[in-house]
């Protein structure tokens, strides 16, 4: 906290001791306003100004300063003003005071609030930013909740001041009306509780719940507006219907008919989807041969002198071919329709809310009707609309996987995850390869440090990295082939046999239905969290749904699609994004869950780093392999994990054991009294766990424990 900060909240503090100490409450009692009730009516015939701005005045410092006297002060308000002025004074001075108490709030507090419990408060402000105002308005409809706290935690939220502002002020009016007209009998009341008879308080609570019922009701009849239009089946012939059959569509479907669903999935392409067929398997095959060929390079190291081999491309990418033919049964119709789920090869497109139209793959057309929808028909690469691109042909990762030839020069368009893999599995081959970044560095969503030696690792291994690089259009002269790059100004050209598009995954958004059904969608479709399209029947999951672009998080959230898809109407869940673990399977790889450095400054959240490094490991030196590190984030002073990124050999294997603690809540300390198994990689998260041990000794304790020891020695 800054000095001022601490001058405000020792003024408030001492304003409020004070109150208590000199027993001010006193002149905050019915008894006490109904003895000078006269006086001051006197004083308000003669000086009729000065009375309503002391009396304004003198609420606006006690609700800014949240003390108890509000509710008498508005009593005041109607025996000295009558109902009319009475009403408006104390509204405005309320309403004022409220929102002074809510920026104080606002000012001492969030900064430390946030830094604390900035993750967990990140769902808070959503739904602050969606629906704030509509609960602060039912909470201040309803008298009988404490005036200051909602002032108070409000302070706490991102709630624009402006809003807070005039939502308690009308949402106070019904309130303030009854207690001013109290106010006007103030001779005839006996006790402040006789203000507020049951049957009021009961009126009070029905008005609080009417938004509340009437925001339920209009939600209904929004739900069916958007069905008017549309004429449902009278029955259906399913419960589910999927279409995609990659990650999401296939654990979706799988999950449905566990639970004894009618689901069909429909896919017009490949089963398995991206993922198996060009994505994450694949690349892993022909990463799993680079690393070998890197280290039969390196064989000499390990006292093999003189490894003697010859890079077959055609055959590494057979071997290639022949790992996704090997997975493919996983994802087969026969296992699915063996599942219990009716597969149809075909292309999917949606009709009408319940219905959906294949165009089957061996011929004809079907239209199922169905009770709900999910759709996950993935991602495509992105191409850019390079000049010239078009004329001299680029690979993405849907066409890379055809190569027979390994290309001599390989340009890689992209520093993403993708891009790093694939330049130093083509650079571990033997392509020459240059890889083009427009940003100043690779990797950007990691810490700048990863950034830079995941740079450093690509260019030991023969990879030209041009950070900051812009590609600006492609030539051909020749036959010859280049890439126009822009670099501070000045332009250079790269020549290549092949250029290799990695600049990002679009979602496959168009020609299934969504725009004739009126579907919103921006760069994914947009869904609520539970996963609901505009349609509540209509889910998305994956690649097309956001926000991550993972198999992982793909078949994460068709346990929310599905479950929210067939159940929806008794019980919902909302896609739970806590915990997702990532990993760039470059070597060394690099794998993350949680925060790092740059995200927690970013979201202005306090942490510790605790790093461990993997040099000092013992299986990692005897594997050759003593490089890289784990880096933990912790709460200040805590144990609790807030993120961790490990660089290093099995990097994404390691993890896990972080990614379950954060899942179920384990500090570092249970990874400290686990046991791992000596000599394994798995032993550098006991060791960083060991290093924020050491870090947190207690000092004072333990020179207490060596006072005992010398005196025990006598
Ligand atoms: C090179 C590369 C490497 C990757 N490596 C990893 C990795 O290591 N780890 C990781 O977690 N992720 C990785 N990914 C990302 C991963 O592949 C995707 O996140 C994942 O495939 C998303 O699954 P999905 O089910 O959302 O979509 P997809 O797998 O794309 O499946 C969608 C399916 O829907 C079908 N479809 C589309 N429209 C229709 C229609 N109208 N009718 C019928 N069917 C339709 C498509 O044919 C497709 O099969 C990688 C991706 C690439 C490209």
């Amino acid at each position: 906290m800054n000095k001022q900060k601490w001058l405000l909240l020792a003024a408030v503090v001492a304003a409020v001791v004070a109150f208590f100490a000199f027993d001010l409450q006193r002149f905050f009692s019915l008894q006490y306003i109904q003895g000078q009730r006269g006086e001051l009516l006197a004083l308000y015939e003669t000086r009729p100004l000065w009375v309503a701005g002391g009396f304004f005045a003198v609420y606006v410092l006690v609700t800014a300063l949240s003390l108890p006297g509000a509710a008498i002060m508005t009593l005041l308000g109607g025996a000295l003003f009558g109902l009319l002025v009475g009403t408006v004074l104390v509204s405005f001075a309320s309403a004022i005071g409220a929102t002074l108490a809510f920026l104080v709030s606002r000012y001492l507090l969030r900064d430390a609030v946030q830094s604390r419990f900035g993750a967990r408060l990140k769902d808070i402000d959503k739904g602050i930013e969606r629906e704030g105002a509509f609960y602060l308005f039912t909470l201040r409809l309803v008298p009988v909740f404490p005036f200051f706290v909602i002032n108070l935690l409000m302070g706490l939220t991102k709630m624009k001041a402006r809003t807070f502002y005039w939502v308690s002020q009308v949402g106070m009016l019904a309130g303030t009306l009854v207690y001013v007209n109290a106010g006007t009998q103030l001779a005839q009341l006996e006790s402040l509780a006789g203000i507020l008879s049951p049957a009021l308080i009961g009126s009070f609570v029905l008005l609080g719940v009417f938004p509340l019922l009437a925001k339920k009701i209009i939600d209904v009849l929004k739900a069916r507006k958007v069905y008017a239009r549309w004429n449902r089946p009278a029955r259906f012939e399913r419960n589910m219907v999927v279409i995609g059959a990659g990650a999401a569509g296939l654990v979706t479907s799988y999950i449905a008919a566990v639970v004894k669903a009618k689901v069909t999935l429909i896919e017009r392409h490949k089963m398995g989807g991206d993922c198996l067929n060009y994505g994450c398997v694949p690349s892993k095959a022909l990463i799993k041969t680079a690393t070998l060929v890197h280290q039969m390079r390196h064989s000499a190291h390990y006292g093999v002198a003189s490894a003697q081999w010859t890079l077959d491309f055609a055959q590494v990418m057979q071997r290639v071919a022949r790992v996704i033919a090997d997975i493919e049964p996983h994802d087969s119709v026969e296992r699915y329709t063996s599942l219990g789920v009716e597969v149809l090869l075909g292309e999917a497109r949606i009709v009408d809310p319940w219905r959906v139209n294949v165009r089957l793959a061996d011929g004809g057309e079907r239209t199922l009707s169905t009770r709900s929808i999910v759709i996950a028909t993935g991602a495509e690469p992105f191409v850019p609309p390079l000049p010239g691109l078009q004329q001299v042909g680029c690979l993405t990762s849907d066409t890379l996987w055809q190569l027979k030839e390994l290309p001599k020069r390989l340009v890689v368009l992209g520093g993403g995850p993708i891009g790093c893999e694939l330049a130093q599995a083509f650079a571990r081959l033997g392509a020459e390869v240059t890889q083009v970044e427009m940003l100043p560095r690779i990797m950007v969503r990691e810490d700048e440090e990863v950034s830079a030696y995941a740079k450093g690792v690509l260019e030991a291994d023969g990879v030209e990295v041009l950070t900051e690089h812009k590609a600006l259009r492609c030539e051909s002269e020749g036959g010859a082939k280049f890439i126009v790059l822009e670099h501070q100004g000045q332009t250079l050209r790269v020549g290549f046999d092949q250029l290799l598009c990695a600049v990002g995954r679009v979602a496959r958004l168009k020609g299934f239905g969504l725009e004739e059904l009126g579907i919103p969608f921006n760069k994914t479709i947009q869904t609520d969290e539970y996963l609901r399209t505009l349609y509540p029947n209509i889910l998305a999951a994956g690649d097309v749904a956001g926000p991550y672009q993972f198999t992982h998080t793909a078949s994460h959230q068709a346990w929310y699609a599905a479950v929210n898809g067939l159940f929806g109407g008794f019980k919902r869940f909302k896609a739970d994004y806590s915990v997702i673990p990532w990993t760039t399977f470059i070597d060394p790889e690099v794998a993350r869950v949680g925060l790092n450095e740059q995200e927690a400054k970013e979201q202005g959240i306090a942490f510790e780093v605790t790093r461990y490094g993997i040099d000092d490991l013992d299986r990692a030196i005897a594997d050759s392999a003593a490089h890289g590190w784990v880096k933990v984030l912790t709460v200040p002073g805590k144990d609790r994990i807030l993120g961790v990124t490990i660089v290093g050999v099995h990097a994404g294997d390691l993890l896990a054991e972080y990614v379950l603690a954060m899942r179920h809540g384990l500090g570092l300390n249970k990874i400290m009294g686990t046991i791992h198994t000596y000599p394994t990689l798995s032993e550098a998260n006991k060791y960083a766990a060991g290093e924020w041990k050491r870090n947190h000794q207690p000092h004072g304790l333990l020179r207490w424990v060596e006072r005992f020891h010398t005196w025990r020695r006598g």
